[in-house]
This record gives structure tokens, C-alpha cells and sequence, in this order.
């Protein structure tokens, strides 16, 4: 087989070299060369047929389709817009550790407890590492399929072959496609690894959970690169010591700004009933400086707890600080009381 030919493509200017270079030699650009295959162009003449078909909109049935899939914790629904939607593709993005890995496989877990067809692809850890983790869950692994696997190909041949309908891939930063030189979680491996998945999810209508690292250094391709690809993403915010929280970012099938809350326990992230205790500190009496705010986020009511307080400064301009709140908001709202009500 001849080796595939690949380009670097500037994601600047679109100007195209061979090699690799830090500085684009059109634009000036610094860092925006990224890997691409070079598809062959004489797909008309070696008898190319389309596996697609066009058909008239009556024959499309909804009912199957739009049968959204419960993932077994209310939460997770909640942010996917009512459940799992049938051939849609969910990008879990995080900081490494926050739990991305936990709660994709506590819902593989309950999903093959109903019998659904599923494969979890595990390229960062072993299959007894996974095996560990879902001991640690405290729930029977036994007929979930997984394959320790970081080649796109093989991935491609093992999805061909079983047929599931719900597959994680964890991570999508792990994958690599050996046609493209790039070590994986480059931007080109990340982009092609991402579209072959994608491009199989919608063939074949299984359902895709993409995970991907949020990493502060940038060491590896983000998960930016993929958000208008995918149908869905949900970002895993708010890492305190107990608590999750994930918020759908985008959805095309729901309401985005969704949010879920989980705690992280010993036997994985358990779901968050009254979530506006988390944000409420009981007082027996009414306290000066705190206030209850009722916030609104996605579909759900939250009851916040402000508190405020004020010193005499040292300095001589006196400082207003802010701490989980937009600053610049807090001073234009400042600056509307002191105008508009003295
Ligand atoms: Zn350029």
C-alpha cells in the first residue's frame, strides 16, 4: 500500500507546505501548521459509490430516533437535554483527574446493565485498570465490552465488527491515526481521530462520548478544536474537593447551560439531590452581609448565598474584591447603585 500523503495546512491563511515549520512562511503566523491527509483525488474513476442514499422525507420514521436513552443517573439526563440522544456525538471535557473517566464509565456501566450494546475504548489505561475502577464503583462489570486500544484504524475495525450502540472514547487525546506523522494529541491527530469516529457514529447510529483533556500548559490539542464538530459538549467545571459539576456548553438536541451536580465519593459520583444546600449555609438568625440570591441556571432555580463584607482600608484608594463572581460585572453594578440610587 502506498503511504498516505499528508500536508500541513495553515490554520491561519490556508496556505499549504510539506514540512512542518514553526512560522508560517504566508502569514507570519506563529504554531498554526497542523497535519492533514491528502485525500486521493481520483475517487470518480476507481468506481467510488456512496454508501448514503437520498429519500423522501416521508419515509423517515421519528419514533426510534428520537427515543432519548436514560444513562441511569438524573443528573447527567438533565444536562444531555432528557437523556441519551440515539447516533449523537458528547464531548466530556475536563481537567485530568476531575472524574471524566468516572462517570462516563458508572453510565456504560448501568447501560449494559440494561442490555444495550456498548464499548468502552481505553487508550490511557489497561483493561485491569478499568476492570479496578468499575470494582471501585461497586457494580457488576461483567458484560461490559472494552478494548485497550489507541489506534484509529483498529478502532474503526473493532466498531465495524461489533456493532455497538453506546462507545466511549477515552480519551481522544490518546488516539492516533497512523497515517498522520504527528505524535497524538497533536492537532492534526486529535481533528482526524475525532472526524473518523464521528463520520462511523453517524453511519452506523451508535451514540459517541469523546472524552477530552482540558490541560492549562496546552501541551495537547484542547478540546476547543472539537466543539463544532460534535452535537453536544459538556464542560466539567468547579473542582472543589467533594463536588462536580458538568454543564452542557452546547447541545443541539436540548437547552445548553444545563447544569449537573455530583459528589465524588469512594464508590464514584453520586448525584447531588438538593443542590441549593451545597450554595446555602444554615443560620439560625439572620446574619449582616449574607444574602440568599435565587440564581437561575438551565432549567433549574438555584439558591445562592451571597456574602459581603466591608473593612476600613489601610490604603488610600480602598480595593473591592471579588471572589466567584465576574469582577467587571460586580463593578458595573456598583457603579449603577451609585449613580442611580446615591
Ligand atoms: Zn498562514
Amino acid at each position: 500500500m502506498a503511504k498516505t500523503k499528508t500536508t500541513y495546512t495553515c490554520q491561519n491563511c490556508g496556505c499549504q507546505t510539506p514540512r512542518w515549520m514553526g512560522k508560517c512562511s504566508d502569514c507570519g503566523e506563529w504554531n498554526t501548521l497542523v497535519e492533514e491527509i491528502i485525500a486521493p483525488p481520483d475517487r470518480q474513476q476507481s468506481g467510488f459509490k456512496p454508501t448514503s442514499k437520498p429519500v423522501k422525507m416521508r419515509q423517515i420514521s421519528l419514533e426510534d430516533s428520537q427515543k432519548r436513552i436514560h444513562s441511569g443517573s438524573k443528573e447527567f439526563d438533565r444536562v444531555l437535554g432528557g437523556g441519551i440522544f440515539p447516533a449523537s456525538v458528547v464531548l466530556l471535557a475536563g481537567e485530568p483527574g476531575i472524574g471524566k473517566s468516572t462517570l462516563m464509565l458508572q453510565v456504560m456501566l448501568n447501560l449494559q446493565n440494561r442490555k444495550l450494546k456498548t464499548l468502552y475504548i481505553s487508550g490511557e489505561e489497561s483493561l485491569q485498570q478499568l476492570k479496578n475502577r468499575a470494582n471501585r464503583l461497586s457494580k457488576s462489570s461483567d458484560e461490559l465490552m472494552a478494548v485497550a486500544e489507541t489506534d484509529i484504524q483498529a478502532i474503526e475495525y473493532h466498531l465495524a465488527q461489533i456493532k455497538p450502540q453506546i462507545v466511549v472514547a477515552d480519551s481522544i487525546q490518546a488516539l492516533y491515526s497512523p497515517e498522520l506523522s504527528g505524535a497524538p494529541g497533536n492537532v492534526g491527530q486529535v481533528r482526524d481521530c475525532a472526524a473518523r469516529l464521528f463520520r462511523l457514529a453517524k453511519e452506523q447510529q451508535f451514540t459517541l462520548f469523546l472524552i477530552g483533556h482540558v490541560t492549562k500548559d496546552g501541551a495537547v490539542a484542547g478540546p476547543k478544536i472539537l466543539e463544532h464538530l460534535v452535537d453536544v459538549v459538556i464542560y466539567f467545571e468547579g473542582n472543589t474537593q467533594q463536588h462536580r459539576i458538568i454543564r452542557a456548553v452546547k447541545n443541539r438536541f436540548g437547552a445548553a447551560n444545563e447544569l449537573g451536580v455530583f459528589e465524588m465519593r469512594h464508590n464514584g459520583l453520586c448525584e447531588v439531590n438538593n443542590v441549593s444546600s451545597l450554595f446555602l449555609n444554615p443560620h439560625h438568625q439572620p446574619m449582616a452581609g449574607s444574602s440568599i440570591v435565587c440564581s437561575y441556571e438551565g432549567s433549574r432555580p438555584l439558591l445562592v448565598e451571597v456574602q459581603a463584607l466591608v473593612g476600613r482600608s489601610s490604603y488610600g484608594t480602598p480595593q473591592r474584591i471579588v471572589s466567584g463572581f465576574d469582577h467587571r460585572r460586580l463593578s458595573l453594578i456598583l457603579a449603577i447603585l451609585e449613580k442611580h440610587c446615591n
